[in-house]
């Protein structure tokens, strides 16, 4: 039990995964679920979601400065978008090598953004980019009630 337990132990962590604007109009939520789906990750909570300008502002806290900001908040504003937490070992790292490079023309062939789109303005998803700023944007976007605890039936067989 206790091998078991330190075998368990990293496979928890969890990011916050989100399709923007752009992907929830271009009809990409499925693809991009479905990508962390097949790759064995777990999903903890979704929703479709119209942010307001005052949690996007807590979001991207870091940005708020740079030149690109309004612009990056007239886009995140346009529409609806698609708010995930994904879990599983590595979750975070490897979901941002899923979703590509920031600039989708750096985005190789095979991530998310360089099979889906072109411009860094409309580059349809969003990953956490640390293991703290996951758990940040995760209780920024999320509610502790709409994190679910289940056990996926496939789990013996993802995990050594
Ligand atoms: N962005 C932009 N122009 C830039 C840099 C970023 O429009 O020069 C947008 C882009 O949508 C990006 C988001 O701002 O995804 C957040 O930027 P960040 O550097 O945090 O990149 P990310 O973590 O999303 O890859």
């Amino acid at each position: 039990v206790a091998r078991a337990r330190v075998h368990m132990a990293g496979n928890d962590e969890r990011t916050y995964i989100m399709v923007k604007p752009d992907g929830v109009q271009r009809g990409l939520v499925g693809q991009i679920i479905g990508r962390f789906e097949q790759r064995g990750y777990q999903l903890k909570g979704l929703k479709l979601m119209q942010p307001t300008e005052a949690l996007l502002r807590q979001h991207y806290n870091e940005l708020v400065t740079k030149a690109f900001f309004p612009r990056l908040l007239e886009y995140m504003l346009s529409g609806p978008v698609c708010a995930m937490v994904w879990e599983g070992k590595g979750v975070v790292a490897t979901g941002r090598m899923m979703l590509g490079a920031t600039n989708p023309q750096a985005s190789a062939p095979g991530t998310i953004r360089g099979d889906y789109c072109i411009d860094v303005g409309k580059n349809i998803c969003h990953g956490s980019d640390s293991v703290e700023n996951a758990e940040r944007e995760i209780g920024l976007w999320f509610s502790a009630d709409e994190l679910l605890s289940w056990t996926p039936h496939s789990r013996p067989w993802l995990y050594e």
